[in-house]
C-alpha cells in the first residue's frame, strides 16, 4: 500500500496481512483471549484483548493509520474510551486546556464533571473565531481540544487556525474528526497531532457496535496505547471484524451521505414550512467559505426547525416513515431526533438557548437510500403539519 492510493483502495486493501491467514481472503476473527509466546516479550507486547494488539486489532489499525496519513491507530472499546483515554494520556493534575464551547455531549459532561475532581481544567474557546483564544492560555496550558464539525448546528471551525495557535503556543493539538470521516477531512494532513472519532457512527456504519479509534504519530498512539492498555477500554474481536467489514464501503456510503443531505438541506431551505436550515455546503451556512476550503464533503447531517410548535416538531417526527427517531448516527439508514429531547438534555433550557439550540430544533441523519424517497417522505409529511 502507498501513502498515493486513493482512500477507495486503501479502506479494502491497508492494513491487511500480508500472509492471509489460511489464505482467507476476509480478515478472520481471532476469538482467543491469550496466545502462545513466542521469544521474549515485554508486557506490552504479549499478545492479548486487552493489550489491543491481537490480529484482529492489528489489521484494524493498519488501516486506520492509512486512511488518514498517520504513523499509527489504535481502537478503543467506544468513542468516549478513546476520547477520555486520550485525554488521560497527555493531562494530568494542575494540567489546563482549551476546548470548543460546543463539543458531544459525553466529552462536554467528562470535561465538567469528571475533570475538575482529578484537578484538570479546562477554558471553552469559539472554534469558529480566533479572537480571545490567546487571553485564555496559562503557563500550565497543556492542549487544544476541536471537533471538525459541531453538532447540531454543524459549523465547520477554523482548524487551521487550531493548528497554528497550537504550534505557536506549543500545544498538543487533537481533533474528533466523527463527523467528517476520513473520506472528508483527514486532519493529520492539515497538522493535527492526533485524530479521535467515534468509529460507532461513520467508520462502522451500520449502527451494530460502538467503537473508537485513535490516529497519529507512532510516539502519541504509543503513549495513547499504553494508558488504553491501562484503563482496560479494548475493542473486542468480534467488535474488530464487524468495523473492519463496514469500514470497507466507508467511502460509497460517505458519498451518497453526503449528496443525499445536501439535497434534503437544499429542499428543506425551499420550504415555506421550514426555517433555518443547518449544513455546511449551503450557500447560506456561515461556513459555507470554510467548508469548501477545508471538507471533501459535508457529510450527511442536517437540521432545522419547522415552522411552528414543538408539538409540530414531534408530530412531524412521529409522521415520517423512513426516518427513525433514534440518537446517533451515520449508519446506513436515516435517522432523525430533536437535540433538546435527546443529545442534549442534559443541559438546561438556558444554556441550550445561549447555545443557539431551540427546542423545536430537529436533526437528522441520513442515510444512504434512494434521495427520492427520502425527499418524497418529507414533503408528504410536511404536508400533513
Ligand atoms: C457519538 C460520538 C462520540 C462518542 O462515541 P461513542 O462511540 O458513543 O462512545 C464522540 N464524539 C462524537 C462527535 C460523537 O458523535
Amino acid at each position: 500500500m502507498s501513502k498515493n492510493h486513493k482512500i477507495d483502495t486503501k479502506l479494502i486493501h491497508a492494513g491487511e496481512p500480508k500472509v492471509r491467514y489460511g489464505n482467507a481472503v476476509s480478515m478472520p476473527i481471532f476469538q482467543s483471549s491469550t496466545f502462545e509466546v513466542s521469544g521474549k516479550a515485554d508486557y506490552h507486547d504479549l499478545k492479548y484483548i486487552r493489550l489491543n494488539n491481537t490480529p484482529n486489532h492489528i489489521a484494524l489499525h493498519g488501516k486506520l493509520a492509512a486512511l488518514e496519513n498517520g504513523e499509527e491507530a489504535l481502537v478503543a472499546s467506544s468513542g468516549m474510551a478513546a476520547i477520555s483515554t486520550t485525554l488521560l494520556t497527555f493531562l494530568k493534575s494542575g494540567d489546563h486546556f482549551l476546548a470548543h464551547e460546543s463539543l458531544y455531549g459525553g466529552t462536554h459532561d467528562l470535561i465538567n464533571k469528571d475533570f475538575p475532581d482529578l484537578g484538570i481544567s479546562c477554558d471553552y474557546i469559539d472554534g469558529r473565531n480566533s479572537d480571545g483564544w490567546e487571553e485564555k492560555l496559562r503557563p500550565e496550558t497543556k492542549l487544544i481540544y476541536v471537533e471538525t464539525i459541531t453538532n447540531p448546528l454543524l459549523d465547520v471551525l477554523d482548524l487551521n487556525a487550531v493548528v497554528i495557535f497550537a504550534k505557536q503556543h506549543n500545544l498538543l493539538s487533537l481533533i474528533d474528526n466523527t463527523f467528517a470521516s476520513p473520506v472528508n477531512y483527514r486532519p493529520i494532513e492539515h497538522g493535527f497531532d492526533l485524530s479521535l472519532h467515534s468509529a460507532t457512527k461513520y467508520l462502522n456504519g451500520h449502527t451494530d457496535i460502538v467503537a473508537g479509534a485513535v490516529i497519529g504519530s507512532q510516539e502519541l498512539v504509543t503513549k495513547v496505547r499504553h494508558k488504553l492498555n491501562h484503563l482496560g477500554g479494548a475493542l473486542d474481536p468480534n467488535a474488530c471484524f464487524l468495523m473492519h467489514r463496514g469500514m470497507k464501503t466507508l467511502s460509497i456510503r460517505m458519498e451518497r451521505q453526503n449528496s443525499n443531505s445536501l439535497a434534503v438541506a437544499k429542499f428543506l431551505e425551499d420550504h415555506e414550512k421550514v426555517k433555518n436550515v443547518h449544513h455546511p455546503g449551503l450557500e447560506s451556512s456561515a461556513s459555507f467559505n470554510r467548508a469548501q476550503e477545508l471538507l471533501d464533503g459535508c457529510g450527511g447531517m442536517v437540521s432545522f426547525e419547522i415552522n411552528g410548535t414543538v408539538e409540530d416538531a414531534d408530530k412531524f417526527m412521529s409522521y415520517l416513515t423512513l426516518f427513525i427517531n433514534a440518537p446517533s448516527l451515520g449508519g446506513v439508514e436515516s435517522l432523525i431526533t430533536r437535540p433538546a429531547q435527546s443529545s442534549h438534555s442534559g443541559m438546561s433550557q438556558e444554556e441550550r438557548s445561549a447555545a443557539g439550540i431551540k427546542d423545536e430544533l430537529i436533526r437528522m441523519s441520513i442515510g444512504i437510500e434512494a434521495i427520492e424517497d427520502l425527499i418524497a417522505d418529507i414533503e408528504y409529511t410536511l404536508e400533513k403539519i
